[in-house]
This record gives C-alpha cells, structure tokens and sequence, in this order.
C-alpha cells in the first residue's frame, strides 16, 4: 500500500445520528470502509438538537469551545464536540458542530411544522462549512483529502481556494465532492451570497439564474466531482432534466467527474443476521422466508397466501421516485393478483394519494406512512417483488438490499438501477430482477406482468432470488475506488 492518507469527511447527516436518506447510510459506511483500508478517517456533522450527547458518549474537547464564526454581519458562536461512529470492525471519530440556534431543531432541513426548508438554511450550512474549517485549525490535524458530501458542504472547496487560500496549514489539502442526489443544490437569493464571506468577484462565475446556488459553486472549485453510480455520472453530464440545469456546468468539469457506486452495509442488511426481523434466513434456507412473509401480513392485517405475491415499496414520497406512475396505473395493478405494501414519508400529496388507495382496496394494500428502520426490515425481508420506479435515481439502496434478501426487484433504467439490476432471461436463467426504460404507468405494469408470469413457476422464480441473493455489493471495492482517487489527487504530477 501507498502510504495512508488523512481524510475528513463531511456529511450534513450520518446514521445513527441523523437520517433522512441514503446519505446518512453512505456516512456511516464509506469512512469505515476507507478507515479498513488503512487511512485515517475522521468525520464531521452538524449537532442537531435532537442527537443525545448521553446516548452517544459525545463530550467536549476544549480545545475546539467556543470559536467564532462569521455568518453575513454577525459572529456565531460555534463548539465541536467529539464521538465516534462504531462500526464492527472500526471506530472514525466524528466532530460534533454545535450551535444553539442554528441546529437544536426538531428537523435536519424541514420545519416539522410547516413541512417546509428552514429559512435560514443559508446561513446554518454556511456556518457548518466554516465551522468544519476552522475546527481542523483549531484541532490542527491537517487532512490529505476533504471529502465534501451534496450542497451542505459543497461551499467547502470554495472558501479553501479563496479567503484560506493563503492558509499555509491548507497548502495542498484536495477536495472531493460527491453529489448523491443533484435534484437538490441549495438555492437562495443574491443577499444570501454576501452573508457567506465570500469574495464578491466570484458570484458572477458561480451564480445560477441571479441565485447563489451552492452546488454548483461546489463543482466548480472541488479538485474532484463524483457521484454514487457510473450511469448517474454520465446522465448528469448528458440529459439537462437528470442534470436538474447544472448540466452544462458539469460539462465544464467532465474530465475530473468520476461515479463510484455506493456499497451496502451488510453488517445492516443481511437476512442471516437481522435483529430486526422475526425469522433470519440464507440462501441455504430460503423457505424461511416465508415466516417473515406471514409476519409483515399480519403486521398491515392482511391475510397470507402463498400464491399472491407481496410487492413493496420503501420510500421517500417525493417526484423523483414515480409514484404518479403507481398512481395512473393502480386499478390495473390492483386486477392483477398482488398484494401491495408501501412505507413511507414525504410529500403530503403522495401521502394522501397512497391513503386513498389503501381505502379503495383494504383487503390488498398496507400502507405506513412514517419512518421505520424496523418495518423496513421487514418489508425487505417479507416481501416477494420491491418497486422502484424512479424517474431518476443516482444510486438507490433499496434495490441492492432487496437483491440480498431475495426480494426481485422491478425497476426504471436509469442511474444505479440500470448499474445494479439486471433483466432476468428465463430461458437462460441468468438475471437478478426486471427493468423498464420509458418512463410510463405502462412499461412498469408491463414490468410487472413479466415478474407475476415468472412467480408462478416456482422453480424460476427460486433461481432469479438465488441470483439476487448472490450478488455482492459491500462497500469495500467502492472504498477502494475512492481511495484509488485521493491517492491520484495528493500524488503531485510531473
Ligand atoms: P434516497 O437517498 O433517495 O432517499 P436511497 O434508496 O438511496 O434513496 O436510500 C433510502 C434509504 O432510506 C434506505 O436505507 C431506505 O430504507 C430508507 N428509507 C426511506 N424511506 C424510509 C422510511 N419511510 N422508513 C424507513 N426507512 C426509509
């Protein structure tokens, strides 16, 4: 090996302390994984007011109380405080950024109350990039590579080659930036730029339609740009809807734009050791399935047959994951010999949509509108297809850790479901799941009868999970990928 390199890495949420998405799970993962690999890893995340410093054994380092931050004309109080994220092989010690006012709120980036983005998410996130800034002067542990994470952090790579530039203590330090979803860049309005710092004569270069727009300020000054999949990374560059209007920015960049494909958590997600699930089971004993299969039933009070398979989903209930398709086309779906269950939280509109379908059709559809880590067990474990039939997707999780718990899974061609699913051949008895291309109610119901004629033959069916089942998608190699990039960053050229 080269010789082990220091990595920050910077998340506005990272399980088990916050989630509201895959991020959080990259979080916990990919610096333990780099951290296996031999590097030291640390990490750093905003101290939301809900996270218990009692819970997580999080303390204060004196040396990083009290350091203020300037945010627009006002300094703010900032203090970092310390844990670690403890995996099964390896602990990263994780900075805490605390601020009173900024982050002890109920929520990460939404007023639970309004169900709307804080006003002030500007200014919480351009402290946070500051604070990461100078907690690592203070701390005077000098990183190789800081490995920025979606807009939240993205101001990062920008403050480092404008007013630090001049830093001695940040000579040479490289930034990575990966974009995990590019639907959400962090726009606010002109005056939000001046509250930044930020020199003046860079807002022309980095503005978005007059906006400050703190992706892409982030794409333009990271060394480096990845994002979670191979096929999200050339969509972003090639199609200006999946691009979300950075497209072109992007195409600036296109030589220094890398996708690694998120890993899965095994440790997490493995049917043979889930504490989650009433039943654990392995390929070796994949009828066991069916105990989990009864218990999600009888959790959503619908009855159990073996005939009828359950099709699921566990989602974010926003646009990006074609729940209008599910909409056009649910009396036809319901015709068919399913049964239906969804989990999850977002959109108002969708919730209701979603409620109104479980009333039209009591005797086939649960619906749990809410978070649950433990139900999503569940419903990997207990369902017999996994929906996901996302307008676009950069990576997707679910898709892998249904794979993994033989649940087949349906899915749009698009980001990394195109890179992790392939369409199983009956014939051949080659694939793990089943794709559509066109984004319609159709090509997906299509999709769907193409799975209910292969469930019926058992003997297929069992061959498709088994493939699923034995695909591996752990976080190491794409740990490897990463590093395989800083090394080349920090490595100078000739
Ligand atoms: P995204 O990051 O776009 O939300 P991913 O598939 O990459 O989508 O990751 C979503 C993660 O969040 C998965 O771990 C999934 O199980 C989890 N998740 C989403 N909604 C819920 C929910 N309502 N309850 C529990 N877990 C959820």
């Amino acid at each position: 090996m080269t010789h082990p390199l220091n990595i920050l890495f910077i998340s506005s949420e990272i399980v088990p302390f916050a989630k509201t998405g895959g991020l959080a799970d990259v979080s916990f993962a990919l610096p333990q994984a780099i951290k296996e690999l031999g590097h030291e890893v640390r990490a750093m995340m905003p101290k939301y007011g809900f996270i218990s410093e009692r819970k997580f054994g999080i303390h204060e380092i004196v040396r990083l109380r009290e350091m203020d931050i300037p945010v627009g004309d006002k300094l703010q109080r900032g203090s970092a405080k310390a844990s670690f994220i403890v995996g099964q092989k390896v602990k990263v010690q994780v900075y805490f950024l605390e601020n009173e006012f900024y982050y002890n709120r109920d929520g990460l980036y939404v007023d639970s109350k309004t169900k709307k983005d804080y006003p002030d998410n500007d200014e919480r996130f351009i402290f946070f990039s500051k604070g990461i800034i100078e907690t690592l002067k203070k701390l005077g542990w000098r990183p190789d590579v800081i490995h920025c994470n979606d807009w939240q952090t993205a101001l990062v790579p920008v403050y480092l080659k404008t007013i630090y530039n001049d830093e001695p203590f940040f000579k040479g330090v490289k930034t990575v930036l990966t974009i995990h979803n590019i639907g959400y860049q962090g726009v606010f309005p002109k005056e939000s730029f001046y509250k930044s710092g930020l020199p003046d004569e860079i807002f022309p270069q980095i503005e978005h339609n007059g906006k400050f727009n703190f992706l892409k300020a982030g794409i333009l000054y990271a060394d480096v740009i990845t994002t979670v999949s191979p096929t999200y990374a050339k969509e972003i560059i090639s199609d200006d809807e999946i691009g979300a209007g950075l497209s072109d920015v992007l195409k600036k960049r296109k030589k220094d734009i890398y996708g690694i494909l998120n890993g899965v958590d095994y440790s997490v997600w493995s049917p043979e050791n889930d504490k989650y699930i009433p039943v654990p089971y392995s390929i070796q004993t994949i009828e066991t399935k069916y105990e989990n299969k009864k218990a999600l039933l009888r959790h959503f009070g619908l009855e159990y047959d073996e005939k009828i398979p359950v099709v699921a989903q566990i989602s974010r209930l926003a646009e990006q994951k074609g729940f209008d398709l599910v909409e056009e086309i649910i009396d036809e779906m319901m015709k068919l010999d399913i049964q239906y269950i969804v989990l999850g939280t977002g959109e108002p509109r969708y919730e209701e949509m979603l409620e109104k379908i479980k009333k039209k059709y009591p005797r086939k559809v649960g619906i749990h509108i809410g978070f649950s880590e433990e139900l999503a067990h569940l419903i990997e474990a207990g369902a017999d297809i996994f929906l996901m039939p996302s307008r676009y997707e950069p990576c997707g999780l679910n898709q892998m850790y249904s794979l993994r718990y033989g649940t087949v899974p349906i899915v749009r061609k698009t980001g990394g479901l195109a890179d992790t699913v392939e369409e199983f051949n009956p014939r051949t008895g080659k694939g793990t799941g089943f794709l559509f291309e066109k984004y319609s109610g159709q090509e997906l119901l299509k999709a769907l009868k193409k799975a209910l004629s292969v469930y019926k033959n058992r003997k297929a069916w069992l061959k498709l999970m088994k493939n699923g089942m034995m695909k591996d998608f752990s976080w190491t190699a794409s740990a490897k990928k990463y590093v395989e990039l800083y090394q080349k960053l920090v490595t100078p050229t000739k």
